[in-house]
């Protein structure tokens, strides 16, 4: 038994970014406020919006941190106050999307935007169209929205299906100027999503398809776009993977390789898709032994079993020039323990198949030394 509820309008392909004008007149929206990472500003993706929607772009925030902080969900909670918003337009990768979705929520349930991430109602927010210029987050097609409170040093994730956009405008051609770092780091994000749903006590037959497809692609189309970044047929399959991962994930949750990560970035800044990449290999064997199932799925992801994808999984993140050990992003070995402790305390660790002690935690990062 299982159900599947997906309310994003998505739509997508190369050069789909120029029905925007189409789909705000048809929803009657008439005061957006525009939310763009610097990088959309620079390479003319948020002038272009504003000179297809003209009077309708109150105003444009542009200076949203890679991880969103409360600060900046309260300039754009309160832009949207100041001009009576009919719906955000968020365009950049998940930092701005992510902003947009808890600004949303905010200002529609009338939430102090600076006490968000003790809110947990997340069942309303205003109308968000979600414009991703990167592969990876997959923020465009999920319910989540992760927040910063710097001064706490927290990261917090929020979620409720009032956080899924209106409408997801995947344009693949968006990708195109994406630096190859990035399309590093958040397109081995993609494989990591789609690996987590399938590692969770939460998947299905569906979100099981859309995850092995998804990983396919990622596997078959990360490299090229990174060492081409003008590969269009590479760029439009990793925007594929990843929205499909995204969709498999809205459903089930991640997983052992998200529980992990969350620590590494808050305590030594390593980015977000690198530091869930840092222990993928590892979960997906140890789900594999727990449900033989996943050894079918990596056959049809196109590898022999399970550890013949980890192997070309790493395989793949040294191409890429990701960290694979501990000494890598600098963490000491004493620091195992702690790294074990703040991984279990983490909600999706409990989503994942094999449930592992504190002991076989350690002895896994332990693997990860230098
Ligand atoms: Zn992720």
């Amino acid at each position: 038994m299982f159900t599947f509820k997906h309310p994003v309008d998505i739509r997508f392909g190369e050069g789909i970014i120029s029905q925007l004008g189409e789909i705000i007149s048809d929803l009657e929206y008439s005061r957006l406020v525009v939310v763009a990472t610097r990088s959309q500003v620079k390479n003319g993706v948020a002038e272009f919006i504003e000179t297809e929607l003209g009077e309708k772009i109150k105003t444009v925030i542009s200076d949203i941190e890679a991880n969103p902080t409360i600060e900046n969900v309260s300039e754009i909670a309160a832009a949207l106050h100041a001009h009576d918003a009919h719906a955000v337009i968020a365009v950049g990768g998940g930092s701005a999307m992510d902003a947009s979705k808890a600004a949303a929520a905010a200002y529609m349930q009338g939430v102090e935007p600076g006490s968000i991430i003790e809110h947990t109602d997340f069942t309303r927010a205003l109308p968000v169209i979600a414009i991703p210029s990167t592969s990876g987050s997959a923020s465009e097609v999920t319910a989540s929205s992760i927040i910063s409170d710097k001064s706490q040093g927290l990261k917090v994730p929020l979620i409720g299906p009032g956080l899924y956009p209106k409408v997801a405008l995947v344009d693949p051609e968006l990708t195109l100027t994406c630096p190859p770092k990035v399309t590093a780091i958040s397109g081995i994000d993609v494989i990591c999503h789609a690996l987590d749903c399938l590692g969770s006590t939460k998947h299905n037959p569906v979100s099981d398809t859309l995850a092995i497809r998804a990983a396919n692609l990622a596997f078959k189309n990360l490299l090229a776009a990174y060492n081409e970044p003008s590969d269009r047929e590479a760029r439009t399959n990793m925007s594929l993977a990843s929205m499909m991962a995204g969709m498999a994930f809205s459903q089930t949750g991640t997983s052992g390789s998200h529980a992990m990560s969350y620590y590494l970035t808050s305590q030594y800044d390593v980015p977000h898709g690198e530091a869930c990449a840092f222990s993928l290999d590892e979960w997906f064997k140890v789900n594999a032994k727990a449900n033989p199932q996943l050894h079918d799925h990596a056959k049809d992801i196109g590898f022999e079993d399970a550890e013949d994808l980890a192997r070309a999984f790493n395989g793949l993140k040294q191409n890429l020039g990701l960290g694979m050990t501990l000494s890598d992003f600098g963490i000491n070995h004493a620091d195992i323990p702690v790294i074990a402790d703040e991984s279990m305390r983490q909600a999706n660790m409990k989503n994942n198949i094999a449930q592992l002690s504190r002991g076989e935690i350690i002895e896994m990062l332990e693997q990860k030394q230098a």
